[in-house]
């Protein structure tokens, strides 16, 4: 009670009210900081901010076991022992992980959450936000409330939006489907200001066809290129069969925005991933371990030429970019691209590799990944100041509005994506 007296207090003084130390230490205990001296440690310079989430017991019968699911371990996935071990003792970690964090620290702050309901409407009483209506299992549910945080997390899945609104191609985004757009039209409705509502935190995907999220529509779940790009004997081409990017670089799905000036279509959609057989010996593919066989949905060839020609990519002009680029790794640099200059793009590839982002696209059978333009989620909706009151047009404070995530206008402004920002070596 008396930190929740401190809190309007403070608020009352205009600064941004602190959660109480006992919500602090339970969202806290959550992360741990990287070992002094490994790739994560962010004391060194030029390496990434990044704070490995302990792994965590899921407790209880309540929300947190109804909400964490345990992370599906397939055979042969390294580190395999690890992860078994993990989910025998009932652990999560990485972003579920977090999760645990997060709802310790709800529930220390008394909040009760409440599954299966969706805000439909804003109460506003007097020119103040006082509630929301929702549906709640199919029943109108009021609820009212001093203030009101939107945190609906985007509009990626409404192809109504993402056609109207966003400035680039998005196709196949990573998130699960339940970010509708629903926090923007609240917004807007309230006479909130919206911002950078044409930009997305984009990254690249693959689409295995057989892969859906387990909702009604079965919806396609599209999975991020992770190891097709950061790692020796792979590169990426568009349908001229040319380079385009540094695959390894933080933020290439920005790649996928460029037009072609005559077409006005994406000069770089589609695209490829091309590797060969030294990259299914060691490397995952398309989801599928090293050694396996290619999915069958997955392009594959014993020559380049043919390989180019079962896809659809310029033959002659990919074998001219194949060539260029062993060469580029037998110099042990990219002079095109630079791909594997900067510490981010080292940390994710292979350190027990010659070069960890390099390696040459020799050795038959090659494949052909198709890679789409994806996101991680939208960046615009509402503005907000610095306590996140969402701010209307003429840059006023909506009494009783908040907004957080993807509901809220990216801070970072234009900067493409979220993590950390690529450094050159030292
Ligand atoms: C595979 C993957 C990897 C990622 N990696 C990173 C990373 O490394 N670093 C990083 O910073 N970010 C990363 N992200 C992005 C990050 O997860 C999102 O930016 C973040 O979760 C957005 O948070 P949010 O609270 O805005 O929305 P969300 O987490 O999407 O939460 C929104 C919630 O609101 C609910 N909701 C929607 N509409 C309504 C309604 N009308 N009423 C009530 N509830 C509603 C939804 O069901 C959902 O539970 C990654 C995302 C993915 C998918």
């Amino acid at each position: 009670m008396r930190q929740h007296q401190a809190g309007r207090a403070a608020s009352r003084a205009g600064r941004v009210p602190r959660l109480p130390r006992h919500v602090r230490r339970a969202l806290r205990r959550q992360t741990r900081p990287a070992p002094r001296g490994s790739a994560a440690d962010h004391r060194r310079p030029g390496h990434a901010r990044r704070a490995p989430v302990a792994p965590a017991v899921r407790r209880g019968r309540g929300h947190q076991r109804r909400i964490l699911r345990a992370p599906h371990v397939r055979r042969r996935t390294p580190p395999f022992d690890l992860m078994q071990r993990r989910v025998a003792a009932g652990e999560v970690a990485l972003g579920a992980g977090l999760v645990v964090g997060l709802l310790r620290g709800c529930r220390a702050a008394g909040v009760e959450l409440a599954r299966g309901c969706r805000v439909r409407r804003l109460i506003r009483t007097d020119g103040r936000i006082t509630g929301v209506e929702a549906e709640r299992d199919g029943t109108p549910w009021r609820l009212h409330a001093r203030r009101v945080v939107l945190a609906t997390g985007g509009f990626e899945h409404d192809p109504d939006l993402r056609s109207q609104l966003l400035a680039g191609p998005l196709s196949h985004p990573v998130t699960p489907p339940v970010q509708h757009g629903d926090g923007l039209r609240l917004a807007a409705d309230a006479g909130a200001q919206l911002s950078r509502t044409g930009e997305y935190w984009s990254w690249p995907a693959f689409q295995a066809p057989d892969r859906r999220w387990p909702d009604d529509a079965g919806t396609p779940q599209a999975q991020l290129v992770m190891a097709e790009r950061y790692l020796p004997h792979v590169i990426w081409v568009n349908a001229a069969g040319r380079r385009f990017v540094n695959e390894a670089s933080h933020n290439c799905a920005v790649s996928f925005a460029g037009l072609d000036a005559n077409t006005h279509r994406p000069r770089n959609l589609p695209a490829w991933a091309i590797g060969d057989a030294q990259f299914r010996a060691r490397y995952p593919v398309g989801g599928a371990p090293p050694h396996q066989p290619l999915p069958d949905w997955l392009p594959g060839a014993d020559s380049l030429d043919k390989l180019a020609a079962l896809v659809g990519i310029d033959a002659a002009a990919l074998q001219h970019t194949v060539t260029r680029f062993n060469a580029a790794v037998d110099a042990g640099r990219d002079d095109d691209f630079h791909r594997g200059e900067t510490a981010y793009e080292r940390a994710f590839g292979d350190a027990t590799a010659p070069h960890p982002n390099l390696g040459t696209i020799s050795e038959p059978p090659f494949f052909a990944l198709l890679v789409h333009a994806s996101a991680v989620g939208t960046k615009g909706g509402a503005r907000t100041d610095h306590r996140a009151r969402v701010l209307d047009w003429t840059g006023q404070p909506i009494p009783g509005l908040y907004a957080a995530g993807n509901d809220a206008a990216a801070v970072s402004g234009r900067a493409p994506s979220t993590a950390a920002s690529p450094s050159r070596p030292h």
